[in-house]
């Protein structure tokens, strides 16, 4: 039965979206079973992994349409992915006189959930009724920080958003790490961040970090991860590190699970 990972921060350009393309590709190369559902309408987790943000059905339909979830799931070498499409805009205002609208979306992903050992889900900048829907979805929550002045302003919020979700939708949720992003080194910024982010989060930073790097940036638009645009860059070694990282957890938490029961 996959676990559902939901990849959120409400800024914008922090790395979600790259984050979520290039760890599930690189989460399929160590023999896992993806799933990737794009829920930003922006689409870009779609057009990333070089399917066709026209296509339908897509996740819209799959929420509002009645469309089955597998009809909408789309193969391609690097994960498996349903799509997302503008009009997945206006969910949110069709949604909101819907009985048990916060959960449309775990509904569908639960149709196909053991088919696969991980779903990854792409969020939108926001924290309302599809990002609700995602943590309703989700077992886990991976926050992407980037590594620039007012990196930890607004994590708060998420913060008080998980706990809300947790204590009324959602009990079983939890923070699945954080993951620090566009890296640099060089700069002092960078490095003052990422310290600082450790000192708020401790334990739950991810020892992979991402760095900055222009193959992450170029990947999208050949519609590949980057770890078939330029196996051999930074960007795509460090996805790599972290998808193993991340299944390190996963299999340390199943064996202390079983050890205590
Ligand atoms: P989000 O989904 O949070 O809005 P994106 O993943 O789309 O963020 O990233 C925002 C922009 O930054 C994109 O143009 C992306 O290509 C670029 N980008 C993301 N991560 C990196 C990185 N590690 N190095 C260089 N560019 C990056
Ligand atoms: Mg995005």
């Amino acid at each position: 039965m996959a676990k559902t990972i939901a990849i959120v921060n409400q800024k914008g350009g922090v790395g979600k979206t790259t984050t979520c393309v290039n760890l599930a590709a690189a989460l399929k190369k160590l023999e896992q079973r993806i799933l990737v559902c794009d829920f930003d309408p922006q689409a870009n987790t779609t057009s990333g992994l070089g399917v066709d943000k026209t296509i339908a059905p897509n996740v819209y339909d799959v929420l509002l349409n009645g469309s089955e979830t597998a009809k909408a799931i789309v193969s391609t070498p690097y994960a498996d992915v349903i799509p997302s499409n503008k009009a997945l805009t206006g969910a949110i205002v069709e949604m909101i006189g819907l009985d048990h609208r916060e959960y449309r979306l775990k509904e569908a992903l639960s149709l196909v959930r053991s088919d696969y050992d991980y779903i990854l889900i792409d969020c939108p900048p926001s924290l309302e009724l599809l990002t609700l829907n995602a943590l309703c979805a989700a077992d886990t929550v991976l926050v992407p920080v980037q590594c620039e002045y007012y990196a930890l302003e607004g994590l708060s919020d998420l913060l008080s958003t998980i706990r809300i979700v947790k204590r009324s939708l959602n009990p079983s949720i939890a923070l699945e790490g954080v993951v620090l992003t566009m890296y640099d080194g060089r700069t002092n910024l960078s490095i003052q961040v990422a310290e600082e982010v450790k000192r708020h989060f401790p334990g739950q930073v991810y020892a992979t970090v991402i760095p900055r790097n222009v193959r992450l940036s170029e990947a999208p638009s050949y519609g590949k991860p980057v770890s078939a645009y330029d196996p051999l860059s930074r960007g795509s070694e460090a996805y790599a590190a972290l998808a193993a990282e991340v299944l390190e957890h996963n299999q340390y938490a199943v064996t202390r699970l079983e050890r205590s029961e």
